[in-house]
């Protein structure tokens, strides 16, 4: 037995599933997940001495890689003046005035720790702003795990082929109305049957918790219109595009401005962090400026701050990571469905920035139905070929590739390659 088996069978008696997080299971793709001891840039390492290219990053917070020297000694400097106080720190307000610096349309921010806290808080944010009751979110996108959110999300919930959770309430999901990805005319609908009742709109600029769907030309932009014209507010749910896609996340790469983005993954630097962030006018609408309660014991933790700040502060020093990950992305998706045709495999690789996803389908994906119909058992085999050969992809099909600025092109080349052999074999 190896390591990663014997601690995965001790796991599964004190975990449920063995796991902190369903999808780390392997339950989409099969196999025993690997326990891993240290990743180092673009590398991950197993238990047992195994070697891995690393496509996951922590699910996007290592946009920089693994162990990056700045964010670790900033960890390590702040650490030992003490890791929590519940009092103000410097940090916090260095943290809000680099964000507030590198995003647009936003004037203030809230720390919180984990996306689903951040869209969690700012759905209340929306409502009592709005006075307002319903939402309108999209089928496949995820938002985190609140209750009102589990409402046709993607991702994990729907690798466990059970969208929606036991557990949820009718009364916590009712004010959930469902539209489609890329469809104006689906949102419209629901804004038209509920005139005066929806508070926000939230939405994934880039859904990338179905694999990955990039919005189509106008649809940002129809989204911002409609709110507009309905008088509903425009959330954007940046946890995986924040400072991933530009600095200045989706916002800044589509040109379409939110009224409220939610920020997690990356802000951390590979700590527990999310946020929340809108304008002057609704963010002062939180206590204790005002009526919309919102708190946390550790948010603004000094040691989680070090780090994510860390993060920021190189992702705006050296701005070309964007057109390298870009790029690197681009090479693996041209390369990806190079070898696709060559051995008569079905694939649509999506691509948007540092984000990819190949789909094993005909059929261009634009929509969660559309994902949905991509054939999950060939990426289970595409996915433990490549494990195999030395590389780690998401274990599941409805998850996005992870680029990172410390992929090299020794990386690349070898990512390929191996990606070659693995679709020629399936
Ligand atoms: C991961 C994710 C969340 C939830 O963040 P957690 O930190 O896992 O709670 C919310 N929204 C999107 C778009 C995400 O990808």
């Amino acid at each position: 037995m190896s390591r990663s088996e014997e601690l995965f069978e001790r796991a599964k008696k004190v975990l449920p599933g063995g796991v902190n997080s369903p999808v780390r299971a392997f339950r989409a793709v099969g196999g025993n997940p690997r326990f891993i001891v240290k990743g180092l840039g673009s590398h991950i390492l197993d238990e047992d001495g195994l070697e891995y290219i690393d496509y996951v990053g922590s699910w996007g917070p290592m946009v920089l890689g693994h162990s990056h020297p700045d964010i670790l000694k900033a960890v390590y400097d702040r650490m030992v003046n003490g890791l929590s106080f519940g009092a103000p720190t410097a940090l916090e307000v260095e943290m809000a005035e680099k964000m507030v610096a590198m995003v647009p349309n936003i004037e203030m921010v809230r720390m919180v720790n984990s996306g689903t806290e951040a869209v969690m808080s700012a759905l209340r944010l929306a409502r009592g702003a709005t006075g307002r009751d319903k939402i309108i979110k999209f089928e496949g996108c995820y938002h985190g795990h609140s209750d009102a959110m589990l409402v046709g999300a993607g991702s994990g919930a729907l690798t466990q082929g059970e969208p929606d959770s036991k557990g949820v309430t009718k009364g916590a999901a009712q004010d959930t109305l469902m539209a489609q990805y890329n469809d104006l005319a689906s949102v419209e609908r629901l804004l038209d049957a509920n005139p005066g009742q929806v508070a926000a709109v939230i939405v994934e600029p880039v859904a990338a918790n179905m694999g990955v769907v990039p919005p189509k030309e106008g649809f940002l932009q129809g989204l911002r219109d409609l709110c507009d014209k309905h008088g509903a507010l425009l959330i954007f749910d940046e946890v995986i595009t924040g400072f991933r896609l530009a600095a200045g996340g989706a916002q800044e790469y589509f040109g379409v401005r939110a009224d409220l983005v939610t920020f997690g993954k990356i802000i951390g630097g590979g700590m527990p962090v999310g946020a929340y962030a809108g304008s002057r006018a609704l963010m002062e609408q939180v206590a204790p400026c005002g009526p919309v309660y919102q708190a946390g014991t550790l948010s603004g933790n000094p040691v989680a701050m070090a780090a994510g700040l860390a993060q920021l502060q190189i992702l705006t020093d050296h701005p070309e990571v964007y057109t390298v990950m870009e790029t690197s992305a681009q090479y693996i998706a041209n390369h990806l469905r190079a070898s696709a045709e060559k051995h008569g495999v079905k694939m649509q690789v999506n691509q948007v920035g540092s984000l990819l996803c190949p789909y094993f389908t005909e059929t261009p994906v634009d929509c969660f139905a559309a994902a949905k119909i991509s054939d999950t058992k060939k990426y289970a085999k595409y996915f433990n070929k490549m494990l195999l050969r030395g590389v780690y992809l998401a274990p599941s099909q409805f998850e996005a590739m992870f680029v990172s600025s410390a992929h090299t092109q020794k990386d690349l080349t070898f990512t390929v390659q191996a990606a070659d052999e693995s679709l020629a074999a399936l």
